[in-house]
């Protein structure tokens, strides 16, 4: 197989300054992709880790707009484009949680999980989307979850969002069928993440136990097989879902779930 099966390719991973974002964008980068990375935090961290995982010639580069922002996300589409003369594979990870009961849930979390984790995919492909049907390729991947195929209590906006996201995927796939345009969903179930971490922290007080067990308890309660998936086995997928073998993988959402959504 060819090693670097994408060079020549343009990837933009929105939130890949942390967790999944991080580990796709050095999974595209390792294929060859020129990568545009966006997100907060540590950016020169995560500027480092996806150069080394490019290698020599590798190229990559950063745009800061916040993706509650339609008009940071439309710029940052144009500058990417700008910059490298193409987006080829867009991938819509950027995402936030709260875990609250439906009643107490905060207005304003609300809409910010709406804004980032659904609404930001829908205005960064409807702007990347005409540049990549004139150029006759592309891939769009969003990252939505395994609450974007069930539910769980107290997560009634990220459910919701990812549900819309997975809707989006349909849709958008079925508008672009019959073109050189792939749009799939990547359903993960527990990633150990920042995001996730949170959760850990929040059960082993709640429960009264160490991290290890809360851990345990949290795989135990979803995830048949007592493993987190790993951002790297999340980067294997992405960069497969690019592929030519994948050209006609359309509209899906693929699970990576240790087996929560079999039962
Ligand atoms: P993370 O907290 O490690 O990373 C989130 C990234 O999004 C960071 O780079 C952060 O800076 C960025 N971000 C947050 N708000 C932003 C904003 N307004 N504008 C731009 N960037 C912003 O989380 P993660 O676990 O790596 O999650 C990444 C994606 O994967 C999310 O969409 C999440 O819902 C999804 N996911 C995570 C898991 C899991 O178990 N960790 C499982 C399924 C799906």
């Amino acid at each position: 197989m060819h090693s670097k099966p994408l060079q020549g390719r343009t990837a933009l991973v929105t939130g890949s300054t942390s967790g999944i974002g991080l580990g796709l964008a050095c999974a595209l980068a390792q294929a060859g992709a020129r990568l545009m990375l966006n997100g907060f935090g540590d950016v020169e961290a995560a500027q480092a880790e996806v150069a080394r995982a490019a290698g020599a010639g590798g190229e990559v580069d950063y745009h800061g707009a916040d993706m509650s922002k339609p008009a940071e996300i439309e710029a940052m589409v144009r500058a990417c484009e700008q910059r490298f003369g193409t987006l080829d594979i867009l991938v819509n990870n950027a995402g936030i949680q709260h875990v609250a009961a439906v009643q107490d849930f905060p207005v304003e979390r609300w809409d910010a999980i709406i804004a980032i984790n659904l609404s930001s995919a829908f205005h960064a492909t409807r702007v990347a989307l005409p540049g990549m049907l004139t150029r006759g390729w592309g891939r769009v991947l969003n990252i939505a979850s395994v609450h974007g195929l069930v539910a769980s209590a107290h997560k009634s906006a990220y459910v919701a969002a990812k549900h819309g996201l997975v809707g989006l995927t349909k849709a958008v796939a079925l508008e672009t069928a019959t073109r050189g345009v792939t749009v799939n969903a990547i359903c993960p179930g527990w990633v150990l993440t920042p995001l996730v971490q949170k959760q850990v922290d929040a059960r082993a007080a709640q429960d009264g136990v160490n991290l290890a067990e809360a851990t345990r308890r949290l795989l135990g309660e979803k995830q048949p097989s007592l493993a987190f998936t790993t951002p790297e086995q999340l980067g294997a997928l992405a960069v497969f879902l690019c592929s030519e073998a994948a050209g006609n993988v359309r509209g899906q959402a693929w699970g990576v779930d240790g087996g929560w959504t079999a039962q």
